[in-house]
């Protein structure tokens, strides 16, 4: 399982600028959409030859008497959840009352936690940092978050640990940068057919209220029990295998656990951490949208996460019923305004409550699903390369023509196809986008992201 790496601290530390590094997205297209970067608090990262979903608490003030009520509830189940905490503190500011105060909280709840002094560019680094020592959570790492020193060494640290506990190998090449899981082309077909054998993980989302738990219960056709108290899976979700005209599922319910003890209420809600750890584990998404609610930045916000993991996904609107011609004129030009730049989505309008629609979510969730395992020979992938390529010819750079030469499958869930040409990594976004287009359209690929790989040479 993805490990989870929550930053805390106060606020002015620099947790906002670890995140940025830590999350900044690589040549990945699919993360090359509008308006789900801003405010983001949770996104995923690679580093020191590790994947992690990274969690910037914000503003956690511990100055302020009484912790637990002025921690942000999100904070609070961000710690909670997290597998590692980085602690952060300011170099150049010195101890403060705050930190102590955090520090108090983190020995309490017994996390695994890694002090961070940040800001130790330009001044005498050792001498500044002496006095985190007695906060109490052992040794005190140095950093530069802004300069990106220490950063790689930090995450080694703190996350190998927790690797070798869990069995989670790590991927590094010789710069010891992550390896993007790319494959031959053998290999790419094996993996195309052990997907094609094993039952669709469909992890079913979305924000509090919007009828995941209501729309669980109509696929299953009966009343399932709610589980209460089960030690330790407050932050997992509960995985149903189910079938359905000869094909396997498995349901990620991410709304079913529930537990009742004080400090967990908080998370009983609603936990962003399962919900992510769903999305890195399923094969499709299926996000769940309030029709009455209207599509808000915390639907943004896990669409984002969604894409940027590459996986398939469907749309469903629910609550379709009982809302007026003018409210689902409403929702329907909000869609196309807000979530127009997702063109692969399928979107369905449902009612989970009384079971309208909910059967022919199925047929997107397979088409989805089929188009991201379907296999596509280096000729097809080559040929239609060439296709967009005699279409619309790639720009000069340096006064050369970018000449692609053959493709190749990488990859599938999402399917990636790796580019082979000179000069393909000059290629500008532009064109890349409408590579990947072109793709799409001439493959009918539907349901799922594309993403390009481009390699130097044969
Ligand atoms: P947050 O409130 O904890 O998220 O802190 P921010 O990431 O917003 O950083 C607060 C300020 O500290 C910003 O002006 C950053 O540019 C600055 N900062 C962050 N990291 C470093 C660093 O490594 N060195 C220096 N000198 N400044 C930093
Ligand atoms: P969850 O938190 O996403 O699991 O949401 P629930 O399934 O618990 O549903 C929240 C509330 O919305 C409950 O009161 C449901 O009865 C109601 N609800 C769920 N689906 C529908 C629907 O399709 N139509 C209407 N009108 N209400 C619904």
């Amino acid at each position: 399982m993805i490990p989870v790496v929550a930053l805390v601290g106060r606020p002015n530390v620099g947790k906002s600028t670890l995140f940025n590094r830590l999350t900044r997205t690589r040549d990945a297209l699919v993360a090359d959409f509008p308006g789900l970067t801003r405010d983001r608090k949770y996104g995923r990262a690679f580093l020191a030859g590790y994947e992690f979903i990274v969690v910037d608490t914000g503003g956690i003030d511990g100055s302020e008497e009484g912790i637990e009520t002025k921690m942000a509830e999100q904070s609070l189940a961000a710690i909670e959840e997290a597998d590692v905490v980085l602690f952060m503190t300011d170099a150049r500011a010195g101890m403060t009352a705050a930190d102590l105060a955090i520090a108090q909280h983190l020995r309490s709840r017994d996390k695994v936690t890694f002090v961070v002094a940040n800001k130790v560019d330009g001044i005498d680094a050792d001498s500044a940092c002496g006095e985190f020592w007695s906060l109490g959570l052992g040794e005190v790492y140095q950093m530069a978050a802004a300069q990106g020193r220490g950063v790689t060494n930090m995450i080694d640290y703190a996350l190998t640990p927790y690797a070798e506990a869990m069995g989670i190998v790590r991927e590094l090449d010789e710069e010891g940068e992550q390896v993007e899981r790319e494959y031959t082309e053998e290999e790419a077909e094996a993996e195309q057919e052990r997907l094609q054998n094993l039952p669709i993980k469909l992890a079913i989302i979305g924000k509090p209220n919007v009828g995941k738990s209501t729309l669980i219960n109509r696929i299953l056709g009966e009343e399932r029990v709610v589980v209460y108290d089960e030690p330790g899976t407050t932050r997992d979700s509960i995985y149903i295998p189910m079938s359905r005209e000869g094909r396997e599922y498995v349901l990620i319910d991410t709304a079913g656990v529930r537990r009742r003890s004080k400090v967990n209420e908080v998370i009983e809600k609603f936990s962003v951490i399962k919900t992510l750890k769903a999305v890195e584990d399923a094969n499709v998404v299926l996000l769940v949208i309030d029709a009455r609610e209207g599509i808000a930045e915390q639907d943004l916000g896990l669409l984002g996460f969604t894409l940027n993991a590459g996986r398939a996904l469907v749309i469903a609107i629910n609550k379709w019923d009982g809302i007026d011609q003018k409210v689902k004129d409403r929702v329907k030009s909000e869609l196309d305004r807000r979530l127009g730049f997702i063109d692969f989505a399928r979107i369905h309008f449902i009612s989970a409550l009384h079971g309208t629609g909910v059967g022919h979510l199925y047929e997107s969730i397979e088409e989805a699903y089929d188009s991201a395992t379907r296999r596509v020979s280096t000729s097809m992938l080559t040929r239609v390369m060439q296709m967009s390529q005699d279409d619309h010819q790639p720009p000069l750079v340096n006064g050369r023509r970018v000449k692609l030469k053959y493709a190749h499958a990488g990859g599938y869930n999402p399917p990636i196809v790796v580019i082979h040409g000179n000069q393909v990594k000059k290629l500008p976004d532009s064109y890349k986008r409408y590579m990947m287009n072109y793709f799409r359209r001439s493959l009918k690929v539907v349901g799922t992201p594309i993403q390009l790989r481009f390699h130097e040479g044969a």
